[in-house]
């Protein structure tokens, strides 16, 4: 998978030195000089990662990363800070001002591109689940932003046969979060069905083959997008890239520090808090996007996309047509004007709860617009949508409509227009218009009727 990646140094041979390198993987790379550049092309560029200095004249790393992570529109981008120094202060200043890592020059060649793998992997994530939120605000289905979201609360399942350890994890981690502990494998894959929003297993466990356990979680469906943070030796150099080849969202270095532990944790979680909210935000607006607020049916843009679909399996597949009902509600205004718009609602409600269950469980009831319906039938012959019809037209004349909480009854009927698709020349848009017209008749004729169009 390949990704533009933004390098940040001041010193231009660092710069060049790592362009060779990561060019020679395919990726694309942007440079900046400084802070200011570095944060202007970040915002016009977008870049997938950002690799960034940590001394810097002017404005350092640090604070190149604050201002990143503070910016809605650059906060996803993962930022991996890059210093000479090794410091234990260092690491945890950079992880607060919000870095997803940190890599040591000189730059090890193997954990830069683990790293660089892993980090991208888990972007193109959020990236589909962006642009599919930004494409439901187009629509006007998402409304609202997202308020800053906390990295605190997390509920933390803590995976590790050695118990001292595993109890010094939760016990700071239990300051800011909710952490529990299982000891074994499989208490742990039951735990982890539950509601969890980070999962740290300790990679160098005795008892248990911990990336075994990561990539269990992995392959799981209900578990597969938890993030999990692993806990590896601080020489191990060969488990900490196979923990980032096999999925895990980031390596926590052994002995622990505290703090460092609490940063990586809280980056974590924000993540994770991120991504829910996206995937709430998606499944509301998917939701949306395809059904009628007022009557729960499907609504218009949702029977177009399916119509096409069908009618060109039926058209050229040669299989049995799609028939389909235009069903108009007779003298509405009549309800609106007589009884209120409410009580006109209330009528539109009481009439897709019929419609609904007059129709079979492959057909598609739908709610076209105002007092209009249409039921698309795949694989229905002309005649049989004809009697499905009637049938439906009978039920809702037969029983008057009870409204107004039952105070009055009052009622309703329907016209008709059914059509089927023609084999070998016919659209969904014409088959729609046959059905319309077939509707139109009916009213002409007198309504409560229905007429089926042929071709
Ligand atoms: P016809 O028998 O010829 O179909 O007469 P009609 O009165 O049903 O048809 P017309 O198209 O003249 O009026 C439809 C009415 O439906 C007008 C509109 O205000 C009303 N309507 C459309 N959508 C809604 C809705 O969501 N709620 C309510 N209460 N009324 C609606
Ligand atoms: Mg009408
Ligand atoms: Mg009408």
């Amino acid at each position: 998978m390949s990704a533009r990646i933004l390098v940040v140094d001041d010193v231009e041979a660092n710069v060049r030195l790592l362009q060779a390198k990561l060019e020679a993987e395919y990726y694309e790379v942007l440079t900046a000089p400084d802070g200011p550049t570095a944060l202007a092309l970040a915002a016009a560029e977008k870049p997938d990662i950002v690799l960034l200095d940590v001394m810097m004249p002017g404005m350092d790393g640090f604070a190149v990363c604050r201002r990143l992570k503070d910016d809605a529109e650059t906060r996803h981008i993962p930022v991996v800070l890059l210093t000479a120094l090794d410091g234990r202060a260092d690491r945890v200043a950079g992880l607060e001002a919000g870095a997803d890592d940190f890599l040591t020059k000189p730059i090890d060649d193997v954990l830069l591109f683990a790293r660089v793998r892993s980090l991208t992997r888990l972007k193109s994530v959020i990236d589909e689940l962006r642009d599919r939120e930004a494409s439901g605000r187009r629509m006007g289905v998402i409304a609202g932003v997202a308020s800053r979201l906390g990295g605190t609360g997390g509920r933390i399942l803590v995976v590790d046969d050695h118990e001292r350890q595993a109890q010094r994890v939760c016990a700071e981690l239990s300051i800011e979060h909710r952490p529990v502990s299982e000891t074994t494998p499989e208490n742990a894959l039951i735990a982890a069905r539950g509601p969890v929003d980070l999962i740290i297993v300790n990679a160098a466990a005795k008892a248990f083959d911990g990336l075994r356990f990561a990539a269990q979680i992995r392959s799981d469906e209900v578990t597969r997008s938890l993030p999990i943070l692993a806990i590896v030796d601080f020489d191990d150099r060969t488990r900490l890239v196979k923990a980032l080849e096999i999925g895990v969202n980031d390596v926590l270095p052994r002995p622990i520090d505290p703090q460092e532990l609490a940063a990586r944790v809280k980056t974590q979680i924000r993540r994770k808090r991120y991504t829910d909210y996206l995937r709430d935000n998606l499944d509301q607006s998917l939701e949306l996007a395809v059904t009628d607020q007022l009557t729960g049916l499907h609504n218009r843009r949702y029977m177009e996309s399916q119509l096409e679909a069908l009618v060109r399996r039926a058209v050229v597949g040669g299989g049995d047509p799609v028939a389909l009902l235009v069903i108009d509600i007779d003298h509405f205004k009549k309800v609106n004007d007589g009884f209120g718009h409410a009580v006109g609602d209330e009528v539109l409600r009481e009439f897709a709860v019929r419609l609904a269950s007059n129709v079979r469980a492959m057909d598609l009831p739908v709610r076209f617009g105002g007092e209009e319906f249409v039921v698309v039938m795949p694989e229905t012959e002309l005649e049989h949508a004809h009697r499905i019809a009637e049938r439906i037209r009978l039920h809702v004349a037969g029983s008057p409509f009870r409204v107004m909480g039952g105070e009055e009854l009052l009622t309703v009927t329907i016209s008709i227009g059914v059509a089927a698709s023609l084999r070998g020349d016919d659209a969904p848009a014409k088959l729609v218009r046959r059905a319309d017209e077939a509707m139109y008749e009916a009213k002409a004729r007198g309504r409560n009727r229905v007429i089926a169009k042929a071709a």
